[in-house]
């Protein structure tokens, strides 16, 4: 028990760890092209946040939740995703008062109370954006554009973009009837879930994984047949926007974000290449959600990615993550003085920009020669006893076998070259 890591989570082992940097570093600096700027919030926040109203039928507050009393009696929940904490933040710090829009990313880890299996944790990580403060429709493609370049620089081939409109509070309510009217004789065949969506959330219904209800609303109204017409127009603009930027995509019109501050554009990232779990990315936009949790009216839009569902799908993809730089070199030593003359050579070079080590083992000679061919160090140096006398020193490069031999003092500049 106290050797396992809890149900649901996993561990980045070291040398696994240079393909999370690799996507980091890669996320970074697209959203820098884009002038997206980092945000960073707490792991968790008052449980309020997310669970706002008995009208919240998503899975995530209804069942999902880490939540429990801290010792000053507060609700507190382990954030689940990374919309709600940006809106908390952009409302506590009134960034709604300086020039619009507000354009913001994130990779944070979050924590849901799912039932784990392959693409689904307990802990997982999240990349997100968000733009705050605009109807424009340039955002929504904008946004759609951040995920579209990083999935292809990722090497996904694999993927589809699907967009739809889930439309605005007026054009939904008739969609919701006309919906509700339509599986009313199905009732009695919908899984147990969707009868419950059935009264709090039909649209929802319209998702549901299961191949029964799949085939049940085949035929259903769809909210892209309800859209007023300010939401059409809208429609029509993100597709021409999207075409300006020469992205692909299709409609599916049973993308749905069921709840009531969503608005307008859904859309998601979807590959075939990592079995059922196959959205990598899911966004849309949310016009009412910080009036909701308690700012002025403030349109936004953003997405969320999950970065193991990426990185399983460039696996899959056959994408090589490339390694990251290892030890420039390694310096052998033989005897108490040649060890200090060593340690002063490392701190140096270590100074100068070099990655470094050492034995600390206490090993032989011949087993540090072994230990610098383990660790993949690109040269050696050794300090014995004449190295120590003469103050000449023999850099060997281990892919090339070549020596050079240079003045303790001039390590540096020879190594630089
Ligand atoms: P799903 O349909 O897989 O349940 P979701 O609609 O709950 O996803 P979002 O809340 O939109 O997901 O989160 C954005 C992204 O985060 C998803 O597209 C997915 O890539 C990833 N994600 C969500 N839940 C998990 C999880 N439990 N484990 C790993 N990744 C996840
Ligand atoms: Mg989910």
């Amino acid at each position: 028990m106290l050797t396992n890591a809890p149900k649901g989570t996993k561990d980045t082992m070291p040398d696994q760890v240079y393909k999370w940097h690799y996507i980091e570093e890669k996320f970074a600096e697209i959203c820098r092209r884009y002038g997206f700027k980092e945000i960073r919030t707490p792991i968790f926040e008052h449980t309020e946040l997310f669970q706002r109203g008995v009208g919240d039928t998503t899975d995530i507050v209804q069942k999902e939740m880490y939540t429990f009393k801290d010792f000053g009696n507060r609700s507190i929940t382990l954030r689940p995703e990374g919309t709600s904490p940006v809106v908390r933040a952009f409302c506590e710090h009134k960034t709604y008062a300086d020039p619009q829009p507000t354009k913001v990313y994130y990779n944070i880890p979050c924590c849901r109370y799912e039932k784990p299996q392959s693409g689904r944790l307990r802990e997982f990580h999240q990349f997100g954006v968000e733009t705050f403060g605009t109807m424009n429709m340039m955002a929504d493609a904008e946004i759609i554009a951040i995920g579209y370049d990083f999935i292809k620089e990722m090497g996904i081939t694999d993927v589809e973009l699907q967009i739809n409109s889930v439309g605005c509070p007026e054009c939904r309510g008739k969609h919701r009837e006309a919906l509700k009217d339509f599986l009313k004789p199905k009732y009695d065949e919908l899984c147990p879930t969707c009868q419950e969506r059935y009264h709090t959330n039909p649209m929802r219904i319209l998702d549901c994984k299961s191949p029964i209800d799949q085939e049940l609303v085949k035929d259903a109204p769809m909210m892209l047949d309800y859209l007023c017409d300010d939401c059409k127009q809208a429609f029509e603009e993100l597709k021409a926007n999207l075409d300006a930027f020469g992205i692909e995509y299709v409609v599916n019109p049973k993308i749905v974000r069921g709840l009531d501050y969503y608005t307008k554009t859904a859309f998601e990232f979807v590959t075939t290449k990592i079995g059922a779990q196959g959205t990598v990315c899911g966004g849309g936009r949310y016009d009412g959600l910080v009036e909701e949790i308690g700012g002025p009216s403030t349109p936004g839009v953003g997405w969320g990615m999950g970065k193991e569902r990426i990185l399983m799908t460039m696996e899959a993809c056959g994408f090589e993550i490339p390694k990251e730089p290892g030890t420039d070199v390694f310096i052998a030593f033989q005897g108490e003085d040649c060890k200090l003359a060593a340690l002063k050579l490392m701190k140096e070079l270590r100074e100068s920009g070099f990655s470094v080590q050492m034995d600390v083992m206490g090993r032989n000679l011949k087993n540090q020669f072994k230990l610098a061919n383990r660790i993949d160090a690109a040269k050696t140096i050794v300090i014995g006893e004449s190295e120590l006398e003469s103050g000449m020193l023999t850099i060997k490069d281990m892919e090339s076998g070549e020596q050079t031999e240079v003045a303790m003092d001039q390590i540096a500049a020879e190594l630089a070259k």
